[in-house]
């Protein structure tokens, strides 16, 4: 059993924290909003009065927080009044200067610290199927590796501090992309007069192969469990999938990476989620390509 603490319990830390119960953890919580905490109680999380209270005792302290300005904020409130030698882990998505400051502060206060940000939505957290992608030193990560395996399908550390964000952010870069151009040979195939079902069965199997199209199909009909079945409820929100998209092209300016179909999906959600759609699938952007709301 270790000691863990928890910030951050909203649509994601509530579920993955409860793993951690389950594993048999002693898990102290911690978050701004009463109904989360009402949630986190009820999953068999210990309710600190403040994230300072909450890692007083803890081994491990895991932040699941919105964006880089939480996480600072949070790491600077608290690095001081750890445990000697506890272990800083933040799965929050944030962009790689703000991920690489945050092992700075735990670093300055002799902490060891793993960005370790997650795919695999609510639905992943829920099941404990996760994937980790991890930066940090080799004896963070070592040290950091069972305590996530309860909320986790695949761990892979990526490299030194800021690697689990840089990996992050290029994965998404690639889907929204990809579900761009997925969505676009579905509205192609429809002017065509190709029935979805055939598109499906010879791109799934073909070069044109991809995760938008296999596992999440954006057209209703070819693969069942895909949010296009389920009037594009999320899965994956398309106000998430614009803050990834704007977190590469900070992080391709800052690298110098040209990133020219990144920068076009990052406008093209950005007009998604201006039109009200927000809260929609991103994979519901194949009715704005249709020239639909
Ligand atoms: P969320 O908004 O539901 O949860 C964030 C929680 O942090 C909220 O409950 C908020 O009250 C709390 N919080 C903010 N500031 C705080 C502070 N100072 N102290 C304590 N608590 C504080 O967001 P989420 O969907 O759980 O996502 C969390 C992170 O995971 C984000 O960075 C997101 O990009 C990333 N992520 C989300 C998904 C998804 O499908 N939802 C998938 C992968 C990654």
């Amino acid at each position: 059993m270790t000691s863990i603490a928890f910030i951050g319990l909203g649509n994601m830390g509530n579920p993955m924290a409860a793993n951690l119960v389950k594993a048999g953890h002693a898990v102290a919580g911690f978050d701004l909003v009463a109904a989360n905490l009402d949630v986190a109680r009820g999953n068999g999380l210990t309710i600190a009065k403040d994230a300072a209270a909450a890692v007083k005792e803890a081994d491990v302290v895991i932040t699941m927080l919105p964006a880089g300005k939480h996480v600072l904020s949070v790491y600077a409130d608290i690095a001081g009044k750890a445990k000697k030698g506890a272990l800083f882990i933040d799965s929050s998505t944030i962009d790689v200067e703000s991920a690489r400051k945050a092992h700075a502060i735990a670093a300055g206060h002799g902490l060891l610290s793993v960005d370790a940000p997650v795919s695999g939505g609510t639905g992943g957290a829920t099941a404990g199927t996760l994937t980790f992608m991890a930066g940090g030193a080799k004896e963070a990560f070592a040290k950091a590796e069972p305590v996530l395996k309860p909320m986790a399908g695949r761990i892979v550390h990526c490299g030194d501090a800021g690697a689990g964000q840089a990996a992050k952010i290029c994965n998404n870069m690639i889907l929204g992309i990809s579900m761009i151009g997925v969505g676009e040979a579905f509205v192609l195939a429809e002017k065509l007069g190709l029935s979805h079902q055939a598109l499906f069965d010879v791109a799934s199997t073909s070069s044109g192969q991809c995760w938008s199209i296999t596992s999440y199909c954006p057209v209703p009909g070819p693969v069942p469990t895909s949010p296009a079945n389920k009037g594009y409820k999320p899965g994956f929100a398309a106000a998430l999938m614009l803050k990834d998209l704007k977190l590469s092209q900070e992080a391709a300016q800052a690298a110098g990476a040209v990133t020219p179909l990144g920068a076009e999906a990052t406008q093209l959600y950005a007009l998604f989620n201006a039109m009200g759609n927000a809260d929609v699938d991103f994979s519901g952007i194949i009715n704005f390509l249709r020239g639909a709301r």
